[in-house]
């Protein structure tokens, strides 16, 4: 009889968070599979286990994953464990999970402690309808792509940052969306450090260049009220992409970007754009 692979969510910052059921999981599996067997290795010297550990991460997950398949239909079990929070939020696991549904193979997961959710939850924003949208691409025209995809929504938007880039991420934030829309910046989630920091993405540009951040972020970002969504002109058209051409986007791209997001005509949109922005 085959095995089952069981998601097992370990600590962002605090090792008090992992649960009895992840304790037991971890020492029930035949092996884990990690993001990085050192990080994971820690954990289980933590908690007096003894495991094999395999490693499955970005760059080995082609050769990894029906390794691990082969292993699970063979009757093993896996437990599936990355470097901190859940597996497959951000990190690897989505692919090994697929593999294995496609195999026939029951997949579980323990809940637990997950980033996103945590920062979500003390935001003090609307939790009601949210949406996750992970890190943003360092690649400045797919990072333009997704901001401009996301002028619209209205629910709340959750995004991972690290803190060498998270200057220029309020800076094009706050660009795309406006100076005045609200962001609570949550920070070292369950470590000794933890912060909240609650304002407008303006503030948040002038506060962190005098406090360079440091340290592991979440950003919860308000959604955009139903009345700019509606009330989309062609000169705030215009201004969103003086904005993005600002933040190094050329002129053809970010129209281009504008008028996908905005249903304005390209042509209409470029002329717009010529006549007031030369
Ligand atoms: N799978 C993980 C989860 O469920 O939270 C997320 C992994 S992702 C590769 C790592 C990102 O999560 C970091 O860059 C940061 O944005 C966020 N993160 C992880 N731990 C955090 C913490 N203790 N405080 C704030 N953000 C954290």
């Amino acid at each position: 009889m085959a095995g089952i692979l069981c998601l097992v969510p370990t600590p962002i910052g605090n090792l008090g968070d992992i649960s009895i059921r992840c304790k037991k999981a971890l020492e029930d599996a035949d092996f884990i599979a990690a993001e990085d067997t050192r990080v994971t290795l820690k954990l289980l010297n933590h908690l007096e286990i003894k495991k094999p550990l395999i490693s499955y991460y970005e760059h080995n997950k082609q050769v990894s994953g029906p390794k691990i398949v082969e292993r699970i239909l063979a009757g093993e079990t896996c437990v599936l464990v990355s470097d901190a929070g859940s597996p497959a939020i951000s990190d690897p696991g989505e692919d090994l999970v697929r593999l294995c549904a496609e195999a026939g193979i029951t997949v579980t997961a323990i809940p637990g402690p997950c980033a996103a959710i945590t920062a979500l939850s003390i935001s003090g924003l609307p939790t009601g309808r949210f949406c996750f949208e992970g890190f943003l691409s360092v690649n400045k025209k797919s990072r333009q792509e997704h901001l401009s995809s996301l002028l619209h929504e209205t629910r709340t938007m959750i995004f991972y940052e690290a803190p060498h880039k998270l200057q220029s991420t309020l800076q094009d934030m706050a660009a795309a969306f406006g100076a005045d829309r609200r962001i609570s910046l949550c920070r070292e989630l369950t470590k000794l450090h933890e912060q909240v920091v609650r304002m407008t993405l303006g503030e948040a540009v002038s506060y962190y260049e005098a406090n360079p951040p440091r340290g592991e972020f979440v950003l919860i970002v308000e959604g955009a009220k139903e009345e700019e969504k509606k009330e989309l002109t062609i000169e705030d058209a215009v201004q969103l992409v003086a904005r993005q051409i600002e933040s190094g986007v050329s002129k053809k791209d970010a129209v281009k970007a504008v008028s996908k997001e905005t249903g304005l005509a390209k042509n209409t949109l470029y002329d717009a754009v010529l006549k007031q922005l030369g």
